[in-house]
Formats: C-alpha cells, structure tokens, sequence
C-alpha cells in the first residue's frame, strides 16, 4: 500500500484512519448480506439501523435536545442558504445577519432573495480578520431570524461564544466545526453543515432544526425544499446517500472511541496551539487573525517574504507529503485545515517543515540583503 500523507485540506477532509479501514473491511459483504452497503435498498432494515446509528450517535454526542430534529439532506450546506429563507422567513418582517467572510456573504445574497436582510454586524473593514462583536441588544426582535457562520473556513476566525438572541432564532453555518466542540443546541434555531470537513464525506448535509420552526413553513413549497418532508420521513423522502450516512455512522462511533465531544475539543485545542505558537514564535510566519477570535479547525498564516516564496512553502510541503496548504484563492497565503480527524503527528510534521523551510530560506534572503 502507497504511504498516506498529511492532508491540510479545507475540504473535502481527511478521514480517520480506523474509519476509513472499516469501511474497506465490510465493503463487500456488509453485515452479512452478500452486499456493500451502497448496493442495499434504503428501506432495508439493515440500512435504517445504520441511518438509526448515525442519527442517535449525533444526538448523543452533541446532546441535541428533544426539541430538536436531526435530518440528513442533500444539496451541500449551499442549498441551506436558500432552503432556510424558503422555510423560516416570516412575511414583513427581516433577516438580521453577521457578516464574517465569504460564507455569510453567499448566505446573504440568496437571503435577499426571499426577504430583507439587514447586516447588523461585519468584520469586512479589516479584511475578515477578527469576528464582530454584537451586543444582545442590538439584535432587532422583529427579525424573523439571525444568521451567522461559526467557523470561517477562508479566513481562519470562529465564534468562541454565540449572541443570546431571545425570541428571534438563531441559525448557524456550522460546516466547518460541527462536532469539534461542546455547544448549547438549544440555543440554536437552526445548526446545519456540509458533512465533508468535519463529519464525513460530501453529498450530506446535516440540519438540526428546532421543531416549532417546521410549523412556518408553507405547504405550496417544493417537496424537496421543505423540511417537513424529511421530517415526516425520517429523511427517507427520497433516496438518501447510503455510502455517505454509513461512514458519518462510523465517524460518530470514532468520536465516541475517542471520548466524545469533550476529549475531541481538548484535543482540537492541544493540537491548534502547538501551530499557533510555533509561528507567533518565529518572525518569519505570522498569523493575520486577532488572537482570541482564531479558529480550532482552520489555521491561516503567511511568511514575512514574497508571494513566491509562500507558492515555494507550498509545492515543497506537497513534495514531503504535507497537502493541500494552499490558502483559499480568494486570499492566497497558506491554509492548515487541521479538523477532528487530523492527526497530531501531521501538525508535528508541518511544524518541523516550517522551521527547515525557515532555516533555507530566511537565511539565504539575508545574504542576498
Ligand atoms: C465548505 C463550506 C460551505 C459550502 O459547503 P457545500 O457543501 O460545498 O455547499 C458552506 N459554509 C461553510 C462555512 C463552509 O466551510
């Protein structure tokens, strides 16, 4: 077998090993059927248990309250931008929204399309580089909902704490860090994510909704763009991924493995500061995210030297293995995404890189000065 290498990539990510070695192992024959799981109806009881597994295991280890319903969609985290205004805006009234980067912004402009949408908090004056401060005051009670995206994937920054909005529900992008961390769903209207950086690979989307909300939507909607058609089914309305809910089944039953959730954030943390602090050590890297607000799961940074030299980081670190650390090409620079299942040895591995690539290459511009 080819060695694996080190995978920084934001996303589709990489995998647990133990996971990704089951899933060979009962490729062929799943759970004594004769079958793969990707060739089994999805009405199979053999299927619903994993679909039952998958589901159970979310609702355990995030401790999501009966209040809440977990559903399993397709159409990438993209089509809750739309799929959520569809179903939860009310009419005359607005949407407020907190505008972090690349993600709210796409958010924002299919909002617009169903209802008014009031930026009521924005870090766009320094290029994204910190997450607005919004006091709870400021949120307008007349919204029919808030909106903001926990972890900005591009820009490296995360909520570390989430505004009390009282009545008006809040909905979070969570793509990028669902199960990274203990949160309070019940503070959550809506918390949905694209299963590939965190859970699982892409073709899912997971939508946590609390259930009073089904009640707005209106019955004219599309089928496939109402959540009380999911609901209603146990997000079985229509075919769903089979491959994709099997391995977030296994993935979930990893997270337990290791702990669950609170072992997992300790870990998320360990393994973020030690990157962190190697390149606030050194004056040849830096980090252009405001301290407090930097993210657990995706770790931006530059060099000190030309955009040249950061291409040169990044084709000498793929030649060693270490992959996918180009920043998003929005904003260039270099990107770790180190999500749940990136190994520690990997962030090891990048540390020791950056400091021989240091070594090379800050020392020789020093002589050509
Ligand atoms: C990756 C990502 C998305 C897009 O997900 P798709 O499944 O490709 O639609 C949306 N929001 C955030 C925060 C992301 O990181």
């Amino acid at each position: 077998m080819t060695k694996r290498i080190y995978n920084f990539s934001a996303g589709p990510a990489t995998l647990p090993l133990a996971v990704l070695e089951k899933a060979q192992k009962e490729l062929l024959n799943f759970k004594d059927q004769g079958m793969s799981i990707m060739e089994m109806s999805h009405r199979s009881s053999t299927f619903e248990a994993v679909l039952a597994n998958a589901k159970n295991g979310i609702k355990d280890v995030l401790a999501v309250p009966d209040t809440h319903e977990i559903l399993f969609l397709q159409g990438g985290a993209s089509l809750q931008f739309s799929m959520i205004p569809l179903n939860i805006a009310q009419k005359d009234k607005n949407v407020s929204l907190i505008n972090t980067g690349i993600w709210s912004k796409k958010a924002l402009k299919e909002i617009k399309k169903q209802a008014e949408c009031n930026v009521v908090a924005s870090s766009e004056d320094k290029n994204f580089s910190y997450i607005p401060s919004i006091s709870d005051q400021a949120i307008d009670q007349q919204s029919s909902f808030i909106y903001l995206c926990s972890n900005n994937t591009i820009y490296g920054t995360q909520f570390k704490q989430f505004p009390n909005t009282n009545n008006v529900p809040l909905v979070a992008d969570m793509s990028s860090d669902i199960l990274s961390r203990k949160i309070d769903v019940s503070k959550f209207g809506i918390i949905f994510a694209g299963a590939q950086k965190n859970i699982g690979p892409a073709g899912v989307t997971i939508v946590i909704i609390r259930k009073d909300l089904l009640a707005r939507s209106d019955n004219n909607l599309p089928a496939m763009l109402n959540y009380n058609s999911f609901v209603d089914s146990n997000s079985l309305y229509n075919t769903i991924p089979t491959f994709g809910i099997y391995i977030i089944s296994c993935v979930i039953d990893w997270i337990k493995d290791q702990g669950g959730l609170a072992a997992i954030e300790t870990n998320n943390i360990e393994k973020a500061n030690m990157l962190y602090e190697a390149i606030d050590a050194s004056d040849y890297y830096y980090c252009p995210v405001e301290k407090h607000d930097r993210s657990l799961m995706n770790v931006v940074f530059r060099l000190n030297d030309t955009e040249e030299k950061e291409k040169e980081f990044f084709q000498e670190a793929e030649n060693k293995g270490l992959s996918g650390l180009k920043g998003h090409r929005s904003v260039g620079g270099l990107r770790a995404s180190i999500y749940n299942a990136h190994p520690r040895e990997g962030i090891e591995a990048l540390i020791d890189f950056m400091k021989t690539f240091q070594a090379t290459n800050q020392s020789k511009s020093q002589v050509m000065a």
